[in-house]
C-alpha cells in the first residue's frame, strides 16, 4: 500500500515572511493519511522548518548541487539540506532542465548525492508538446529514468510524472493519459529494478493540478499523489488537494 503524497513546488515565489505565513497557514492540517511536504525557496527553509515543526508537514528542497562542499558560488548541497531539516529533494524538474541546462548525466550525479545524504530523491520526467505530438512520450520517459538511475541502486525514491505541456498552464492531462504513463513508468521500474520495488515507489503526477481535476486524476491505480505548482501557494486549493477523497 503506498501513501499518498502531496507535495507543493513553490518554485520562486514567497519572501521570506510571505513564506512564513504560507507554511503557518498550513499546520491547522491535522491526522492526515497523506504524507505533505513543502519546497519552499532555499532562504526560507529554516524559517519555514521552525513554523512547521509541530505539525505533520514536511520539508523539501528544489534542487541541490551534487558536490558536498567547495567553490560553486550561489549553489547549496545536500549536507546543507540535511542540516536545515530536508527530508526531500526535487530532481530534475523541468524548469531546471530548460533554463539551467540540467541533462540526465548530471540529475544521475544529483540522484546519487542526495541518496548519500540520506535525502529522498524525487525525480521529475516528462515529455514537452511537441515529444507527445510525435508519438514519443513513452520513449523520452523511457530514457529520462534510465539514463538518470543509471547504475543507481534501488532506494526510496519517488517519481514525478510532469508532462512539460502541463506545467503552470492550465492544462492538465487526463486521469487516462496520466495513468497511461504512470504505469509505463512503473513498467520501466520493474525491469530497471524488480516488480516488488517497483511497486513500493510513488509515482505523482504533476502539471496544473487543483482541488476540481485532483479527485480524477487520484482515483487511478498508479498515481499516487500528486506535484503541486501554482495552487500550492493558495492555503485554500493546497489543502483542498490535499483532503481529496
Ligand atoms: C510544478 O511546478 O511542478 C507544477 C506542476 O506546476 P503547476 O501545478 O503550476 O502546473
Amino acid at each position: 500500500m503506498r501513501t499518498r503524497m502531496i507535495a507543493g513546488n513553490w518554485k520562486m515565489n514567497t519572501t521570506l515572511s510571505e513564506a512564513k505565513n504560507l507554511a503557518q497557514s498550513l499546520t491547522t492540517i491535522s491526522s492526515l493519511q497523506t504524507e505533505v511536504v513543502i519546497f519552499p525557496p532555499f532562504i526560507s527553509l529554516e524559517t519555514v522548518r521552525t513554523s512547521i515543526q509541530n505539525s505533520q508537514i514536511k520539508l523539501g528542497a528544489q534542487t541541490l548541487h551534487h558536490e558536498e562542499k567547495g567553490a560553486y558560488t550561489g549553489e547549496i548541497s545536500g549536507p546543507m539540506l540535511k542540516s536545515v531539516g530536508c527530508e526531500y529533494v526535487l530532481i530534475g524538474h523541468s524548469e531546471r532542465r530548460q533554463y539551467f541546462n540540467e541533462d540526465n548525466a548530471l540529475l544521475n550525479k544529483k540522484i546519487r548525492a542526495a541518496i548519500s545524504h540520506q535525502i529522498i530523491p524525487i525525480l521529475c520526467v516528462g515529455e514537452s508538446l511537441a515529444e507527445r505530438e510525435n508519438n514519443t512520450t513513452l520513449d523520452v520517459i523511457k530514457t529520462q529514468l534510465l539514463e538518470t538511475l543509471t547504475d543507481i541502486p534501488y532506494t526510496n525514491m519517488i517519481i514525478a510524472y510532469e508532462p512539460v505541456w502541463a506545467i503552470g498552464t492550465g492544462k492538465v492531462a487526463t486521469p487516462e493519459q496520466a495513468q497511461e504513463v504512470h504505469a509505463f513508468i512503473r513498467g520501466t521500474l520493474s525491469e530497471h529494478y524488480d516488480q516488488i520495488s517497483a511497486e513500493k515507489i510513488r509515482i505523482l503526477y504533476g502539471g496544473s493540478v487543483t482541488p476540481q481535476n485532483s479527485p480524477s486524476l487520484f482515483e487511478k491505480p498508479d498515481i499516487d499523489g500528486a506535484l503541486v505548482g501554482g495552487a500550492s501557494l493558495s492555503t485554500e486549493s493546497f489543502i483542498n488537494i490535499i483532503q481529496t477523497h
